[in-house]
């Protein structure tokens, strides 16, 4: 071995201990995490990392800057190909992947190594471009975000400058050695000189400029933002399973637990996957950009959450660990709301997640729509950390906005949000023969589907009207049906998405025990928070039955022709529908809805605002927000409805009695001459009579 090969097996050691030591810190910091299992539906798991992860699946939502993002990614890939082979011929020269690969493959892998490395250059020249031309709004940060994207993109740029000069002055000193594969090196090459006599000293510069810059990026990144580039493929393993029933299911809270308390108000009482989370944001904006409750000017904004969750974590993580807090770099600590301006040990541990870096406001602003988490591209779950602080707000300091005070205490009392008596729950029903369970029950009968009507359908004026649309249509079709009456009660969602887990709990418990005293089988229901709820939900509690939307039910039926409509003559209709988060984001329903609208009126010409399907704006009702005033920017109502009605559509079409109230009250502020109609009302409008 000579003896630059053991001055480079010292520095590569040194590099990669160094990392390594990195990599146990930020271990131990996630480890201040609770327990939880991340390796269950291990097939998904690898098919979220080819196709999230390694096909970037996600990043192409946003076509140009994705491109642009995934050409670096993949260069990565294949260029850490070629890093390790460098890295091999640093400790034993002459080392090449030519000697063991059968030559097609090697000579496919030259090429791409040139190839990619003039596509990152590619990519990272536009990538500066976009920032410092373009600015876009999403990538708004503080100087010291901008100087790390900056440092880590003039690191890549090195890294691919670097390698193909080494390649082509290499190439000069002795031609057999890079094939023509490198044709990217041997161009440059013809550019720099003539191959005579050319010294070996450039060749070994670039070479060690190439695996300095190869060691300092590594070690940089721990420091970073870019932390991303470590971590995003095992955070896509280890994310939510995307898809039914997993997405948007609500963590279990053990509530007989021996906690010192319920929810999080600090990193230590998150999960270590919230955690990694923190670890693997990229900063890319994705999800404020979707953020209904950011882009109506509010203060919410779910990467300020995931970067703020990081930045706490990196401020006590080394005092709770032992750690020396100087190894930290001040882009992890200060930032986006983030500069908690702790100096010493009691201070930080004066500080904590709540209040410190996230405030009870932005908490409240949420409307649950998931947005956020389906736009993340690294498959964040910011909604999972709104949704155990708010649980620590209600559960362990009694701290919520005052109006959702009398919904906590209806849900109580009435078995609904609203102070409407249980024994008028059923009163929609009145003259149409519609029979309870029990009534079946005691008539030795069985329905063969539950119709769960749900608190708006029971009490709501306008909503009531959808719930009698629906059962006309289920009556018409001669399904046999039966509802609880006023054995039904609300199932306690609307409480544990506003963080009060006890009362939830305790409404769901007894929804449960009622529904398997009945034997039931298969319900349907015209709200999403009830199909979300009772069907994915409601397992946590022993409750697993066939749940199914009405916007499905009813698509079914047409599909089957079962149901008995009028002939297709009429005004041709212009309808724009408005997707509901709970049943397009957490359920993927997206085309039975429409379907339904298009078989229900076959002159029907269907628009779509610009957001729709799972980029469609939330309504701004979910989480909870129906029964909170809406106080700061713009109402998220009036913001979606304005997006409907400049399609010119002379109908909106929804599939949720909470959209239909909050659509109704945009479309009156506007005072636009438009109607709005559920699906099964536009269905029930066209039955025979
Ligand atoms: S769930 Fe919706 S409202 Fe809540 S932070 Fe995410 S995008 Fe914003
Ligand atoms: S949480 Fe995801 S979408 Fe949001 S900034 Fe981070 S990486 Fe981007």
């Amino acid at each position: 071995m000579a003896a630059s090969n053991v001055v480079f097996a010292f520095v590569l050691t040194l590099g990669a201990g160094f990392f390594a030591l990195n990599v146990q810190r930020l271990v131990r910091y996630m480890r201040l995490g609770y327990a939880e299992n991340r390796i269950d539906h291990p097939l998904v798991r690898l098919k979220n990392v080819l196709t999230i992860g390694i096909g970037q699946r996600k990043i192409f939502r946003d076509p140009i800057p994705g491109a642009m993002h995934a050409t670096i990614f993949w260069g990565f890939l294949v260029l850490t190909a070629g890093t390790v082979e460098i890295l091999i011929q640093g400790v034993f020269s002459g080392f090449s992947y030519a000697r063991i690969l059968p030559h097609p493959l090697y000579a496919l892998y030259a090429a791409s190594q040139d190839a990619f490395a003039l596509f990152v250059l590619a990519a990272i020249a536009f990538a500066y471009y976009r920032r410092l031309v373009l600015h876009p709004r999403r990538l708004d940060g503080d100087n010291l975000e901008h100087a790390d994207a900056y440092i880590i993109l003039g690191l890549i740029g090195g890294l691919m400058v670097t390698l193909l000069l080494a390649n082509a002055c290499q190439f000069l000193v002795d031609p057999a050695s890079i094939g023509p594969e490198k044709f990217v090196s041997r161009g440059i090459a013809a550019a720099i000189a003539p191959i005579d006599a050319y010294p070996s000293t450039p060749a070994t510069v670039f070479w060690w400029l190439h695996v300095l810059i190869v060691l300092t990026f590594l070690n940089y990144l721990p420091y970073s933002k870019h932390l991303h580039v470590v971590t995003s493929l095992i955070n896509v393993f280890f994310s939510n399973t995307s898809g039914p029933p997993q997405k948007g299911v609500m963590r279990f809270m053990d509530l007989e637990a021996d906690v010192e308390q319920f929810g999080a108000s600090d990193v230590e009482h998150l999960s270590w996957k919230n955690l990694l989370d923190g670890y693997s944001c990229t900063e890319c904006g994705r999800c404020t950009a979707a953020c209904p409750a950011n882009l109506t000017g509010k203060l919410l904004s779910p990467r300020k959450i995931v970067i703020n969750t990081r930045q706490r974590l990196m401020e006590k993580g080394p005092v709770v660990t032992g750690d020396r807090m100087e190894f930290l770099h001040p882009a992890l600590l200060h930032g986006e709301g983030g500069d908690a301006g702790a100096q010493t040990p009691a201070q930080v541990m004066e500080h904590r997640l709540l209040d410190t870096y996230i405030s009870e406001e932005e908490l409240w602003q949420c409307t649950s729509c998931r947005a956020c988490v389906q736009e993340c591209p690294v498959s964040i779950d910011q909604l999972d950390i709104i949704n155990q602080m708010r649980r620590y707000l209600v559960l362990s300091e009694s701290r919520f906005p005052e109006e959702i005070q009398p919904a906590f205490e209806s849900l109580e009392r009435n078995g609904s949000p609203w102070a409407f008596s249980p024994a008028d729950r059923a009163k929609w029903s009145e003259g149409m023969e519609i029979p309870t369970m029990a009534e079946l029950m005691e008539r030795g009968e069985r329905p063969d589907v539950l119709f769960w009507v749900g608190c708006m359908g029971s009490f709501d004026d306008r909503a009531k009207k959808i719930t009698v649309a629906f059962a006309r249509i289920l009556k018409a079709c001669g399904i046999n049906f039966a509802i609880l009456g006023q054995e039904e009660h609300c199932h306690g969602d609307p409480a544990r998405r506003m963080g009060n887990e006890y009362l939830y709990q305790m409404l769901a418990k007894d929804t449960v025990e009622t529904l398997n005293r009945y034997d039931v089988t298969t319900i349907v229901t015209s709200c999403p928070h009830c199909f979300h709820q009772l069907g994915n939900e409601f397992p946590q509690f022993g409750g697993n039955y066939e749940v199914v939307h009405h916007s499905t039910y009813i698509e079914r039926l047409l599909q089957e022709n079962r149901v008995p409509l009028q002939s297709a003559e009429g005004k041709r209709l212009t309808v724009a529908y408005h997707d509901s988060c709970y049943l397009g984001r957490y359920n993927d329903i997206y085309d039975a809805p429409r379907e339904t609208l298009r078989r229900a009126l076959p002159v029907v010409t269907l628009v779509e605002p610009p957001r729709s399907r799972d980029r469609g704006l939330c309504c701004g009702a979910g989480g909870g927000r129906m029964f909170m005033e809406e106080r700061v920017g713009k109402r998220i109502n009036v913001e979606r409805t304005e997006e409907l009605l400049a399609t010119g559509a002379d109908t909106i079409a929804v599939a949720c009695p909470f959209c239909m109230t909050m659509i109704n009250d945009g479309v009156k502020a506007k005072e636009a001459d438009v109607a709005v109609l559920d699906i099964a009302e536009v269905v029930a409008g066209q039955l025979q009579s």
